[in-house]
């Protein structure tokens, strides 16, 4: 059996930011300590937080004191106004990436732009850059939705930072025939980018594609959905014991991949109950440095490869 690990699978940028900055305030910890919401899409994680002293929460009006943590996503201003309003000591981790958005929107609104969001109205991303905007920006799930786009004098376009650039490209081309000024903005994040790639690239030569993260987790789901495209048999899994193992491992190339909001522990997790089954030589390599597999071509004998 040979794995293939996509390179750029797992915490991007943004998520390993702010699980830093949590885990500091943990190790800290005096008081009170709130997220806004979970703080990934990954139950997982999230658990072990909570053990730790991280109570997510949905309702700021049940909390009256403590620190209340933003997460990568972001969130709307009317939000953060009323968490400053409630005095609560606020611990921002919206990714820098998702903050430049928000100002975009903002500073485009002010110059009496219409804006328009390419992406998932119901995704708390969009939400939040919909509330720097006055939550009047018009956001477009799909190129459907162009046509109901009303015609506008000029339009700002931005995307939901996870979205597909293949997506993006189809859907702002049409937006440009809705408006005599037309600024588009892709703003899908590099990270996201990069992961979709190769998770393409392993998929393409894999019998089969184990994709690691939450079920409600965005990115991961965009994952599988590249995945689906390449290769036939694709599981989607949070941890490896959601995973029919003995299916699995009748393939004889295993490609793996993992959303932004998936640990290395769980895909490490993942690997070695893998090659437990498979037999027991990648073991050692990966008990001393799981990010030397990520990049090393050969271990033991077992090709473990990276796209590049
Ligand atoms: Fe930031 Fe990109 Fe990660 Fe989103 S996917 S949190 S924009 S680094």
């Amino acid at each position: 059996m040979k794995i293939i690990m996509a390179d750029n699978a797992g915490f991007c940028f943004g998520v390993k930011r702010a699980m830093d900055i949590v885990n500091n305030e943990i190790n800290n910890i005096d008081g009170k300590l709130y997220s806004y919401g979970p703080l990934i899409h990954n139950p997982q994680v999230v658990d072990s937080l909570e053990q730790k002293g991280l109570k997510a929460i949905k309702d700021l009006s049940k909390i009256n004191e403590g620190k209340i943590i933003i997460r990568s996503h972001g969130i709307p201003k009317y939000e953060e106004d009323k968490m400053i309003d409630l005095k609560l000591s606020i611990v921002d981790c919206t990714c820098p990436y998702v903050k430049a958005v928000h100002k975009r929107v903002e500073n485009y609104m002010n110059k009496g732009y219409n804006i328009v969001i390419i992406g998932n109205s119901k995704h708390p991303e969009v939400i939040g850059i919909n509330g720097w905007c006055n939550n009047k920006a018009l956001i477009v799930e799909n190129i459907k939705s162009v046509e109901q786009l009303p015609f506008m004098d000029k339009v700002c376009v931005v995307a939901q930072t996870t979205i597909t650039k293949e997506k993006f490209d189809t859907i702002s081309k049409e937006i440009k025939a809705k408006a005599s000024i037309v600024e588009i903005f892709n703003t899908i994040c590099k990270a996201t980018k990069e992961r979709q790639e190769s998770a393409a690239t392993v998929a393409k030569i894999s019998d089969a594609m184990v994709v690691i993260g939450g079920y409600k987790s965005s990115n991961t789901l965009k994952l599988v959905e590249i995945s689906k495209k390449y290769c036939k048999n694709v599981f989607h899994i949070e941890t490896i014991k959601d995973l029919p193992l003995q299916e699995v491992l009748k393939f004889n190339t295993i490609g793996i991949t993992a959303g932004a909001s998936t640990p290395d522990w769980i895909i490490k997790e993942a690997i070695e109950t893998m090659d437990n089954l498979n037999n027991n030589e990648m073991m050692e390599a990966i008990e001393s440095s799981f990010t030397q597999i990520r990049r090393g071509d050969v271990i033991k004998g077992k090709v473990i490869f990276t796209t590049n």
